[in-house]
């Protein structure tokens, strides 16, 4: 059931579509958009302050790729194999009629939809998320006391409108709702058994994330990191769990679920027990850029082919040659020297 380095060698016969293999054999089945670099939370793991001020240089609205490109981009993607989508950002609630995107790529054959929000304004738009035809949601949310909340948030917002948010959610229909929490030693972690106990037994899906290196502005250290290990052992001295198989090979949290039948939570063990090889997604930042790894430094300007009039067949052999060139495996290979690498930041990729 681990999904450690090493254990998903081979792809799985009955997982297998058409579409490129990387250098390592890994197939391209979800593709992760940034729709917008913005945010309105300074998390102070992932947006700090004192580096997205208000002299932060955001991109300009000419260089987000549209929503017509967008439309175009996931067209090609799923004929290269993609079946899974996720709309992030930044906030990709805080993007301007996103509905109008998620419309258009709702209407991809075999796509599976979904978003990634910290939930702040999910009250408001939920019903026309669900209604433009999106399938699911996912909402961070990193402690449930309003003090703790509100620093980590580091924008003074209170944790009941997320809740309220997930509410909101679970009444359009966006369910299950998964829940991410990144966990940070000494930050958050008095926040894991309450978060379980909250959500057990609601038909959520927590899920808890081991803090990771990504950017170089979080000024990350290996002792930050809750390993996952522990938070099932925390979670499980409380309320027993036993391990559940993955819904499809390559996915990335490791699924538990509570022995009582209270429902399922998820661990990502992204540190301490890497999954580069079962990794089969491609993320796309908001000016088009195509990254094959969250921990990249370069990506690949796919705005520059779209604008400069490209076919959609030369898209997908420019994609498919990325892919085929693919060799990323950064979370086995994480050491002092690759920890300080110029990596691209998480706001601008997306989670
Ligand atoms: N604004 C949206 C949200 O809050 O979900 C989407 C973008 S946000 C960058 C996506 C996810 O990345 C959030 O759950 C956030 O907690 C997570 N994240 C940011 N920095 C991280 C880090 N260093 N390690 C692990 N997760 C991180």
């Amino acid at each position: 059931m681990q999904h450690g380095a090493g254990s998903v060698d081979k792809p799985d016969a009955s997982t297998v579509s058409s579409g490129p293999r990387d250098k390592l054999g890994r197939r391209m089945h979800d593709l992760r958009i940034s729709v917008t670099d913005r945010c309105n939370f300074r998390c102070v793991y992932c947006m700090p302050k004192e580096v997205f001020g208000k002299d932060y240089q955001f991109l300009e609205r000419k260089e987000l790729l549209t929503f017509e490109e967008l439309g175009r981009i996931a067209r090609v993607f799923s004929g290269l194999g993609v079946e899974k989508i996720r709309l992030t950002g930044g906030e990709p609630l805080i993007r301007r009629n996103l509905e109008q995107l998620i419309a258009d790529l709702a209407s991809v054959p075999g796509l599976d939809l979904t978003l990634t929000t910290n939930g702040s304004l999910l009250t408001r738009k939920a019903q026309a998320l669900k209604a433009a035809g999106l399938k699911r949601i996912t909402v961070s949310l990193d402690a449930l006391d309003d003090a703790a909340f509100r620093q980590m948030n580091d924008v003074d917002f209170p944790v009941a409108k997320v809740l309220e948010g997930i509410d909101a959610a679970t009444a359009a229909g966006l369910a299950p709702v998964k829940i991410n929490m990144v966990v940070k030693r000494g930050v958050n972690e008095v926040s894991v058994l309450p978060m379980a106990r909250r959500f057990r037994g609601t038909g959520h899906i927590l899920r808890f994330i081991e803090y990771m290196d990504v950017g170089h502005t979080n000024g990350w250290r290996m002792d930050d990191v809750v390993p996952a290990r522990e938070i099932v052992e925390r979670i499980s001295a409380e309320f027993p769990l036993e391990p559940v198989d993955p819904n499809y090979q390559g996915e990335v949290a490791e699924r538990w679920r509570y022995r009582d039948g209270g429902g399922e939570i998820g661990v990502i063990a992204s540190v301490t027990q890497a999954f580069c090889r079962g990794c089969t997604r491609a993320r796309l930042s908001t000016e088009g850029k195509l990254y094959t790894c969250l921990f990249a430094t370069r990506g690949h300007d796919l705005r520059a082919l779209l604008r400069s009039g490209a076919s959609d067949d030369e898209l997908r052999d420019a994609v498919t040659a990325i892919w085929t060139m693919r060799a990323d495996r950064y979370s086995e290979l994480r050491s002092e020297q690759t920890v300080k690498l110029e990596k691209i930041e998480m706001s601008y990729i997306g989670g």
